[in-house]
């Protein structure tokens, strides 16, 4: 059953298919997703309907004047073939003529490097799209040719029209309006949940990460407006969660904290959830209210075990308060905590790996009969961070990495979880190529999306991987660098040589 929290607009002569590359319970946990489908859907004139790779509503796609798609993870792209084949609708744009509706994407994918993407879609939105959606939609009222659209599309700040932008600049939102949960549902994935985002962004910008690099800089929504979206959901349901990349780094966030704690101690049935923490934000207080909110473990992110390496990756929070957070988060009624870390780090060395161990033995002696759980994934490098320049770490390398984590970590009887190193080598591939991928990516998806689909693709297009897996150099000109973002290549440079100065291993 699907609450929606406000006044619907079905009627309008402009139908617009909003798609989502993956099953509708995640459509409907994804706030952004759905900000944007309330948006299209309070608009006059805009008839919206929601399409995800599980919901193939009987649609006439003749009578269908655009698709939107917002991809956030760098697999989505199987979902989006998936839906425009299921409308027979070329994949290439330029097979598309005027009787095809016009296929445009946003997202998380699409804003950190558009260009893999670059011959299927008629447009991109480079950034936050909540400002610019509705410009679009009023651009689609106008209901002339594809050409005249893309015409006034391309006077937009953050539109990207592939063959015809030069540069672009990321849209950057001022976060006046809270964004919440529009459609509340028990087919969701976070069931009946009211998601509020609270902050967007993290201001720490740990040197591999995109959360922090695309979403400078950190914007958060001020106290009186977080509470009265608390206030609205709670009048719809009782699971509340908190949204941002490092939402204790909010200012008032100790503030919001103790608001929840109050009312639950007031007596309100509330379940709370929060999306992360930092080690260095977690305090007795907070972890009470997570109990009191009905959560029983909760995950902290270390990245390295090494200081050095952690030094090294600009993630400064120190063993003592790693110690220190997982003494308060035991202390204080969490059944266990789950400790996320990365291998293949730049500068990573065999002690820096075996310093896992250690760490996990220490851990373990200091706070027995407590839950602790290890959960590793393989550095992927991501363009606009730091580290967009260096190379991932070989396959054979990183896969006897996981097994002696693996295998030592089970004698200390630590439960560790690994993410597939053979597909985060894919993700790199798909995170920094350019648009000689395109062909790979549909000869991938119509043979399946399995490794081997890949292995193949690669030996039949004989796509050099060299830049995307090896790196690139400080001065190479980088498929994505026509983004402007907030962060210069200068600033991102010199922020890559100044972390280089904390390792003693080898000069990248
Ligand atoms: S603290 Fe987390 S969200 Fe912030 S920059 Fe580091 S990894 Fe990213």
């Amino acid at each position: 059953m699907e609450k929606f929290l406000y006044n619907r607009n079905n009627s309008g002569y402009i139908n617009l298919l909003m798609g989502f590359p993956a099953p509708k319970s995640f459509a409907l946990s994804s706030l952004g997703y759905m900000w944007l489908y309330k948006l299209s859907d309070t608009t006059d004139g805009i008839n919206s309907r929601m399409v995800c790779k599980d919901t193939y509503a009987d649609i006439d796609i003749n009578k269908i004047n655009a698709i939107s798609f917002s991809m956030s993870f760098d697999f989505d792209f199987m979902g989006v073939f998936e839906i425009l084949d299921k409308y027979k609708i070329p994949l290439p744009s330029k097979e598309r003529g005027d009787s095809f509706p016009l296929i445009f994407a946003g997202g998380p994918v699409i804003t950190t490097n558009p260009e893999p993407y670059k011959q299927i879609f008629d447009f991109m939105v480079i950034g936050d799209g909540e400002s610019v959606f509705p410009k679009i939609l009023e651009i689609l009222k106008m209901d002339v040719d594809k050409t005249q659209t893309l015409e006034h599309l391309s006077k937009l700040e953050g539109i990207y029209i592939p063959y015809k932008t030069k540069t672009v600049k990321k849209l950057t939102e001022r976060l006046n309006n809270i964004i919440y949960t529009p459609v509340i549902s028990d087919e969701s994935y976070f069931k009946n949940t009211f998601i509020i985002e609270i902050a967007r962004g993290c201001m720490n910008r740990c040197a591999f990460c995109t959360a922090s690099y695309i979403n400078l800089p950190f914007r958060s929504y001020g106290y009186d407006k977080i509470i009265e979206a608390i206030g609205t959901g709670l009048q719809h349901t009782n699971k509340i969660a908190l949204l941002g990349a490092q939402i204790s780094a909010h200012p008032d966030f100790n503030k919001v904290m103790e608001y929840l704690r109050n009312k639950i101690e007031a007596g309100n049935n509330i379940e709370l959830s929060l999306s992360s923490l930092r080690v260095d934000g977690i305090t007795p207080g907070l972890v009470q209210t997570l109990v009191l909110g009905g959560q029983k473990t909760t995950t902290i992110a270390i990245e390295a075990a090494s200081e050095r390496l952690r030094k090294f990756i600009n993630k400064n929070i120190s063993e003592k308060q790693i110690f220190e957070a997982v003494k308060i988060i035991k202390e204080n009624g969490l059944k266990g905590v789950k400790i996320y870390a990365m291998i293949g780090l730049p500068n990573e060395t065999d002690e820096d790996i075996h310093e896992f161990i250690l760490l996990a033995e220490r851990l373990k002696k200091e706070n027995p009969k407590f839950e602790l759980t290890f959960s590793f994934s393989s550095f992927v490098p991501k363009p606009h961070t730091p580290f967009q320049y260096c190379p991932r770490e070989d396959t054979n390398t990183l896969e006897k990495k996981q097994k002696y984590l693996q295998k030592s970590l089970a004698k200390l009887g630590i439960e560790s979880k690994f993410s597939s190193i053979k597909w985060d080598y894919i993700q790199t591939l798909l995170s920094r190529s350019g648009e000689e991928i395109t062909p790979l990516l549909i000869d991938v998806y119509k043979n399946g999306g399995k490794l081997g689909a890949y292995k193949q693709a690669l030996k039949k297009f004989k796509i050099n991987t060299e830049p995307a897996i090896s790196g690139y150099k400080t001065n190479e000109t980088l498929p994505w660098e026509f983004i402007e973002f907030g962060t210069s290549k200068d600033m991102i440079n010199s922020e890559f040589r100044r972390l280089n100065k904390f390792t003693d291993c080898k000069e990248l």
